[in-house]
């Protein structure tokens, strides 16, 4: 089957007809726009993109692709770095108008559609003084997050995205919609906690709730000749942070081109006691700036989005450490600095608490050990003409620290390249998981994943 051929409107036409969302070709006005993913490096073309309004929309796409043996992927928010949304030639099924979100507040849960962003999810439960535990930024898709795990500012307080994942409703491989939760599906419920977007296309998903409105948060900057001492002072003080304390740290370059390094705490209890826990950070050394203070959940996961802005190009390797050792903090300053780029950063993410008590088999996301979890984001304007110099950048630092860190690395932010640390990152869930492949997916359909098990 050639291009031309499948990206014939004749050719979709008996597709187009049972939808009540758009189908795009490439000729189409909006097509262009709807192809565009938060990574701009991704030139991936799909043959259609089926913009769904319903879950039988996503019915029929899925049934109709398959009969016609063409790839499919699916489309959540957008954000994942490998561009995995896209599939070359394929059909797309594009979950950005499935975004509502419904709050029951006697359950004191939410219900979201599968294209959903922390942002929706957010917006809607904040009016009821309600949050869970989404990622640091407002963009990303609640879908493709939690399946893949999802590391956020609450994860001390209630664990990761997955974690409070309660059910869903996915459409599998042979286009059945099947509920997943304690009783129904125990078995996909658990494949759906960090196994990836392995086992068919989640079209709503519900979420335990917790109150919470405001929390203490904000970043703080410290010159680069202090990295070393705060790296070893913080080290030392996430040994013994409650779980309300989660502090995402790194090396990051402020707008006027200073590269500093930085934490940015949030404390989820009550505020007087986080001032208390916070003073040995904030005293701590010559801070440049502090930015701690009251911020609505929903404002905080907001702040972020401005260093990751759509449409740059970026590449991502990722590297998750016990702790941090002397080794560790050489290699992050010698192979980190100075960045490849204005635009690039390394943060970790901090692993403790309620997420570290989950026992390993208990979902599919196997490293449940407190852990700091490296990101070393190159990232550059489309124009710059180095990119393979910004790419060897984060490739050379994630070697410098692969001899100290857990093999496999966290699978929502692999790159396509790096198939063979997916069995390492799912560890002794990796047979389980191929189980439930075989399953829900013994024809590989959902290939397109993060994750991706091949069945
Ligand atoms: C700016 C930014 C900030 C980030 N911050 C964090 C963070 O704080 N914590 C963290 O853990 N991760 C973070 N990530 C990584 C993020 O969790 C993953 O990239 C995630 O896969 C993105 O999901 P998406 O729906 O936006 O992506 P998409 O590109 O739309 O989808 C990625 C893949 O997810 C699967 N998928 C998505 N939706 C569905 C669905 N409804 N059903 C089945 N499969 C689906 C598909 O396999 C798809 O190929 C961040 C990424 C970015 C770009």
């Amino acid at each position: 089957m050639t291009t031309t051929f499948v990206q014939n409107h004749a050719f979709f036409k008996d597709l187009a007809a049972l939808l009540t969302g758009e189908l795009l070709l490439p000729d189409d006005a909006a097509y262009e726009q709807a192809r565009q993913l938060w990574n701009g490096k991704v030139k991936t073309q799909p043959a259609a993109i089926v913009r769904c309004l319903t879950v039988q929309d996503v019915i029929h796409t899925v049934r109709w692709t398959r009969a016609h043996g063409l790839p499919l992927s699916v489309r959540g928010g957008g954000d994942d770095c490998a561009g995995r949304a896209l599939s070359e030639h394929g059909v797309t099924i594009d979950l950005s108008q499935m975004r509502a979100v419904t709050i029951d507040l006697d359950a004191c849960t939410a219900h979201v559609q599968g294209g959903a962003t922390a942002s929706d999810l957010m917006e809607a439960a904040q009016k009821y003084g309600l949050a869970t535990a989404t990622g640091n930024c407002s963009t990303v898709g609640m879908a493709g997050l939690t399946l893949g795990g999802g590391y956020g500012p609450l994860i001390g307080a209630y664990g990761l995205a997955a974690d409070n994942l309660l059910s869903a409703q996915v459409v599998t491989a042979d286009g059945q919609l099947v509920t997943a939760n304690a009783e129904e599906h125990p078995d996909l419920l658990w494949g759906l906690r960090g196994g990836g977007g392995n086992f068919g296309i989640v079209v709503s998903l519900e979420y335990r709730l917790h109150p919470l409105t405001t929390v203490l948060s904000g970043m703080l900057l410290y010159p680069l000749d202090q990295a070393r001492a705060v790296l070893r002072h913080f080290n030392e003080f996430i040994a013994t942070a409650p779980d309300e304390l989660t502090i995402p740290s790194g090396f990051i370059q402020t707008p006027e081109g200073l590269t500093v390094f930085c934490l940015l705490p949030t404390y989820c209890g009550p505020l007087e006691a986080g001032e208390q826990v916070l003073a040995p950070l904030r005293t701590f050394g010559n801070l440049l700036v502090d930015q701690v203070q009251s911020v609505t959940y929903n404002d905080l996961i907001h702040q972020w989005d401005v260093n990751a802005p759509k449409g740059r190009h970026y590449y991502t390797q990722t590297q998750s450490l016990k702790g941090l050792q002397a080794e560790t903090i050489e290699a992050l300053i010698e192979q980190g600095l100075p960045f490849s780029s204005p635009f690039s950063f390394m943060t970790a993410h901090h692993f403790h608490g309620a997420a570290s008590r989950v026992g390993v088999s208990e979902t599919a996301f196997a490293l449940r050990q407190d852990h700091l979890m490296f990101e070393l984001v190159a990232a550059w304007e489309p124009q710059s003409p180095d990119e393979q110099k910004h790419i060897e950048w984060s490739q050379n630092i994630s070697q410098a620290l692969a001899p100290y860190a857990f093999k496999g690395g966290y699978i929502n932010l692999l790159d396509q390249e790096e198939q063979e640390r997916v069995p390492l990152a799912f560890g002794s869930n990796y047979q389980r998981l191929l189980d439930l492949k075989r399953t829900y997916d013994p024809d590989d359909v959902f290939h397109s994943t993060m994750g991706h098990l091949a069945a």
